[in-house]
């Protein structure tokens, strides 16, 4: 048997009404990789943020190596050895990349009163270096770097201390590959110090390849802990959902002919220094896929054909003739986009989930003076929430309080709200549990079968193999092949296509 580093004793935090955890307890041990699942809304990060003092906890306790622990907030709890690379963006505008390092320890380089910058930085530059990622310059603003490298910095920042327990919470869906071995190297260095990785994914094989234990959580309940070595992915979907998951997970058509007609037609688009002259057709009633690495440009088209790129060259041409060029005349002309980026270029994170789905639509919902009625939104927004099933108090509760999957169905059910014609969909199922994943699949299909046309962009082969007519894989910013949608096709003709 080995050691308990933490003892979770009955743990229980309400929101409101909802209750995220109810008296949960378990065992996690030294030395190991102890994965935590569970469906959207499960309770996952709320017990993470508890432990890590970001929540307050309403009952029960935390014993880390036997002793109680009760942090009041992060910068405590990095104190007590607990450190927590969080789902949602965790570092700072305005500062500096050193200075989001070392975000509440500054004192570590303050001599006389005085803050020493320059030994700040050079420590930073240090850790860089030494984790790798020495593009990521110490004294820039954090504000210059993309989500992954700012992901990047939080696990320096999380780890460079020797926590005896990291929590990574949904980390690996913001991180292409290298950004996943260079996160998969820490935790098991982690592991093999003896320390403590708690580690929080949607990714089941993932989850199976790396952890060493799994506990299950279903609506703030604990159900299980297993060790990894002894179940399979059905055997965990089952413990997730509680029933096997019925039904086909993607699409199960094949040879389906793509209608001839045309609704979005992309010539010649560049975008300095991201794509470089991009043509494509999209159809009616088709899912048209774009995959490859993180950085092939592939997130960028989506942008183009929304009117969101700075700078773009070329032409995005509607069936009509209408030219998008700009955010406004894309979304009057019925077409949707959801960001990879959910939390910053998706949703208004501190407005009420009913502001955010009647966004797009305010035009209208106003009547002819141009007013809009409370009544008419909170109907509106009802609707479509439910449509979605979002799980929620109230149309009137934050966005930003909502789990990962929750918030997406927010962000589906405005365009559908909208009834956009043409979706793009970036990263549509990113860190979203395999349930909701089911969802999201079945929603595509039956807009697609009801004319609908789609671009999904995903660095999820497998649901662009499952889900499109057509596959388009992007390198380097440009197209480098176009695959159709065969039975037989593997993640191996992808990938070939993509490195
Ligand atoms: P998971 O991480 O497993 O997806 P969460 O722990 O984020 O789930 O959420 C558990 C439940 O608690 C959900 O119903 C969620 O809406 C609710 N919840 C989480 N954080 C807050 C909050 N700050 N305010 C209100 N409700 C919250
Ligand atoms: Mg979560």
């Amino acid at each position: 048997m080995s050691e308990i580093r933490l003892q979770v004793n009955d743990i229980c935090k309400y929101f409101g009404i909802t209750k995220a955890l109810e008296h949960v307890s378990f065992n996690i041990a030294k030395g190991e990789v102890h994965a935590l699942i569970g469906e959207n809304g499960s309770g996952k990060s709320t017990l993470t943020n508890s432990l890590a003092g970001i929540y307050q906890k309403d009952s029960g306790t935390f014993t880390l190596d036997g002793k109680e622990v009760n942090p009041a907030n992060q910068v405590e709890a990095n104190n007590e050895g607990i450190s927590i690379i969080v789902q949602e963006l965790g570092t700072l505008d305005g500062l500096t990349v050193a200075e989001n390092i070392f975000l509440g320890h500054e004192d570590k380089f303050v001599k006389c009163g005085i803050k020493n910058t320059n030994a700040m930085n050079r420590k930073a530059t240090e850790l860089l270096k030494q984790y790798g990622f020495d593009r990521i310059k110490a004294a820039d603003m954090i504000e210059n770097y993309n989500f992954e490298d700012r992901k990047l910095v939080e696990i320096v920042k999380a780890t460079y201390f020797k926590p005896k327990i990291l929590v990574i919470d949904e980390t690996t869906t913001a991180l292409s590959g290298e950004g996943r071995e260079e996160l998969y190297k820490h935790m098991n260095r982690i592991r093999e110090e003896g320390d403590t990785v708690i580690f929080i994914s949607h990714d089941l094989p993932e989850i199976l390849r790396l952890s060493d234990t799994i506990t299950v959580l279903r609506d703030g309940i604990y159900i299980d802990t297993v060790k990894s070595s002894d179940i399979d992915e059905e055997g965990l979907k089952k413990l997730m959902v509680g029933r096997e998951v019925s039904g086909k997970y993607y699409r199960a058509d094949y040879g389906e002919e793509i209608s001839d007609e045309v609704v979005m037609k992309v010539e010649n688009v560049t975008v300095p220094g991201l794509i470089s002259d991009i043509s494509f057709d999209l159809h009616k009633g088709e899912i048209l896929g774009f995959g490859g690495l993180s950085e092939s440009g592939m997130h960028e088209v989506g942008k183009a054909c929304f009117g969101a790129s700075f700078d773009r060259e070329g032409k995005v041409t509607l069936a009509d003739g209408t030219e998008i060029n700009d955010i406004p005349s894309a979304i009057s002309h019925s077409i949707a986009y959801t960001s990879k980026d959910r939390d910053n270029e998706s949703l208004v994170m501190n407005q009420s989930i009913r502001d955010n789905i009647c966004l797009p639509s305010l035009d209208e919902l106003s009547n002819k003076a141009g007013l809009l009625s409370d009544k008419k939104l909170y109907e509106f927004a009802g609707i479509h929430a439910k449509t979605m099933s979002t799980k929620m108090q109230s149309v009137d509760q934050f966005v930003s309080n909502l789990s990962g999957g929750n918030k997406q169905k927010v962000v589906l059910a405005r365009w559908i709200g909208k009834d956009s014609d043409i979706l793009v969909l970036d990263s549509p199922t990113r860190g979203i549990d395999v349930k909701v994943k089911q969802d999201i699949y079945q929603l595509m299909d039956k807009m697609r079968k009801e004319g609908k046309s789609i671009i999904m962009i995903s660095e999820e082969l497998m649901e662009l193999i499952g889900m499109c007519d057509r596959i388009i894989i992007m390198k380097d910013g440009r197209i480098n092949g176009e695959l159709m949608r065969d039975e037989n096709m593997d993640e191996n003709v992808l990938i070939s296509k993509m490195v």
